[in-house]
């Protein structure tokens, strides 16, 4: 998952299937929030220098006159009340672009050579192609009728997303590196695969090309591929799945989401259902390439403050070193806590989603969030997931 790459870094991390580069917070705290939400002519000066105008509805305008924006794109942009020159307000309400305007809107920005593909849900823009357009979105929609329903059988109502889900996927590596750069900074063109908050788009590259195989020649074709090499689904879902938890009401974009929640959920999902063409069986199986780097970390010696460090801060995801175990502890934790303490994850989920945007919690604050959420006693709550850990085969499923 990429936190928009236009204003201070602080924070770059990187691990196998997700990238993060965490948000400076720009703004005051918000103190107003805007309860209907009319359509407004938004110019500010852009990253390039320029002025630019995005038809847009207002989400946060905080207390220094700075705001957060969201365009019909489903864009969101920081504007600080340096940058900020003209708001206009129009005398319609806000919309999101419908499936075709959005496929008109990503193919303007690609150009030649690229082609839209509609789901029901998903807006495809890409240049991979027909067969693995066709592919990637029957995928999507498979996950996220699956995810919908895993969390409603859950106790937790989320919706499905009312306005088309933007995805691009590009040719191969090559093509993927240069957009992303451009897109979201050089720290991502080296993955398979992201998911922006500052666009809510997916990107991501057709990787059975170079994987030995022939030109697909249609979607069944790339199945049987992707079923013979070595190519990552577990990729493409893990982004997807960020999307649908920041596009169904699970999560807030640019509200304070720890780190080893997102990922989790996403890691929760990452074993994908290659066999079935509607359903999707295997939400939250055991993930056998996180419980394995988890188990390394056991063996390496895991510190007692593991779980503390984990859900107080990012701190452990920041480090290339570290961030391995970090990505495989949020796994493991997020699976315990779906698992053995489902009623209080739930809840936890609903506080999170509450929250407002803009308002970043320190470490403390979170910790006592965790601690309101599952009880004071962590060192109990550790035991239960190395218990739950142990519980968990050794090899296979
Ligand atoms: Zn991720």
């Amino acid at each position: 998952m990429v936190h928009p790459p236009n204003r201070p870094t602080r924070r770059v991390l990187r691990s196998p299937a997700c990238v993060l580069l965490s948000l400076a917070a720009v703004l005051l705290p918000a103190v107003s929030a805007v309860a209907d939400d009319p359509l407004e002519d938004v110019t500010f000066v852009g990253n390039d220098g320029t002025d630019q105008t995005w038809p847009a509805r207002v989400l946060v305008q905080a207390a220094d006159g700075g705001l957060l924006i969201e365009d019909r794109l489903g864009r969101i942009e920081a504007v600080t009340p340096q940058r900020l020159r003209e708001r206009t307000r129009r005398d319609e309400a806000f919309s999101y672009l419908d499936a075709d305007e959005l496929g008109q809107a990503l193919q303007d920005e690609l150009g030649v050579g690229f082609e839209v593909y509609q789901t029901p849900h998903y807006v495809i823009c890409t240049n991979a192609g027909e067969a693995y357009a066709r592919w990637t979105g029957s995928l999507l929609e498979r996950l996220l009728r699956a995810f919908l329903l895993h969390w409603e059988r859950f106790g937790l109502e989320l919706t499905m997303p009312d306005h088309p889900l933007p995805v691009i996927v590009l040719s191969n590596a090559e093509d993927f590196a240069q957009f992303a750069t451009r897109d979201a900074g050089p720290a991502v063109a080296a993955t398979k695969g992201y998911y922006s908050l500052a666009t809510n788009r997916i990107v991501l590259y057709d990787l059975t090309v170079g994987a030995g195989g022939r030109a697909p020649r249609s979607a069944d074709d790339v199945a049987r591929q992707v079923a013979t090499s070595g190519f990552s689904v577990a990729t493409v879902v893990h982004e997807a799945t960020h999307q649908i938890a920041f596009n169904s009401g699970m999560h807030t974009r640019y509200a304070d989401n720890p780190m080893w929640l997102t990922e989790g959920m996403a890691m929760y999902f990452e074993t994908p259902d290659l066999k079935s063409r509607t359903g999707w069986r295997t939400a939250g199986q055991v993930n056998r390439a996180r419980l394995g780097r988890f188990r390394e970390y056991l063996a390496a010696g895991r510190p007692p403050d593991s779980l503390i460090r984990l859900v107080s801060s990012e701190e452990r995801f920041r480090d290339p070193q570290s961030a391995p175990f970090a990505y495989a502890e949020s796994w493991a934790l997020t699976h315990y806590l779906i698992r053995r303490h489902r009623k209080e994850f739930v809840a936890y989920l609903q506080h999170l989603a509450a929250k407002p945007r803009l308002n970043w919690n320190t470490p403390q604050k979170r910790l006592a969030e965790f601690r309101e959420a599952f009880g004071d006693d962590l060192e109990l709550l550790d035991r239960g997931l190395l218990q739950h850990v142990a519980r968990m085969p050794r090899t296979g499923r």
